[in-house]
């Protein structure tokens, strides 16, 4: 593992190794998959953190899929703003298929419950929901989360595609706030 990192005013210490998230990711990718025996997944992927996720689930996952991509945030610096901002709305033709969203981290669930709003207006048959973290702690929604990866205490972190102001997307493993 790594040393601590500084992005902008604030440091970083090592939390999940690259390890620890390529077995998560392979897990979920054989899950999928075996929901998938007769489907075509739809995977949606929520920009921008989980554009690294994203493209290491699908290269795990073995079977045909069709991959887009959708932009969402509610983050300013560590904190939610509790309100989900969807700048290009529902562009994509999400008719008649079956979506997986794949987003990078789970915390209130705001983000996810209003995609989930969003796609099923737009006409998707289906919405299944892929977070490689989720903060237990504060999540309180009824929606299921159908693939989780690693469940993690309620700290911010960044790395492997998340980021801090803009930072911190490139790490390979994710840190944490020291
Ligand atoms: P929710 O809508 O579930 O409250 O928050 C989910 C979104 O908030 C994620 O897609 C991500 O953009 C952001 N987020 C939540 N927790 C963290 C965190 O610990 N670090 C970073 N960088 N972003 C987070």
């Amino acid at each position: 593992m790594g040393q601590l990192v500084t992005l902008h005013d604030k440091q970083f210490k090592p939390y999940l190794s690259e390890q620890q998230i390529a077995q998560a990711v392979n897990k979920m990718a054989k899950q999928i998959e075996n929901d998938f025996k007769n489907e075509t997944p739809y995977f949606l992927v929520v920009l921008n953190g989980a554009f690294m996720f994203a493209s290491d689930l699908v290269k795990a996952f073995g079977k045909q899929c069709e991959v887009a991509f959708i932009k969402a945030s509610s983050y300013q610096g560590t904190k939610s703003t509790g309100h989900v901002h969807l700048p290009d709305g529902i562009t994509q033709d999400v008719k008649n298929k079956q979506v997986v969203l794949i987003e990078d981290i789970v915390e209130t669930g705001t983000t996810i419950e209003t995609l989930l709003a969003e796609l099923k207006a737009a006409g998707a048959a289906g919405v299944r929901i892929a977070s490689l973290l989720i903060k237990k702690e504060l999540y309180h929604k009824p929606f299921p989360i159908h693939y989780s990866g690693i469940s993690i205490s309620n700290a911010f972190v960044v790395g492997y595609g998340l980021d801090y102001n803009g930072l911190g997307r490139n790490l390979k493993e994710i840190y944490v706030l020291a």
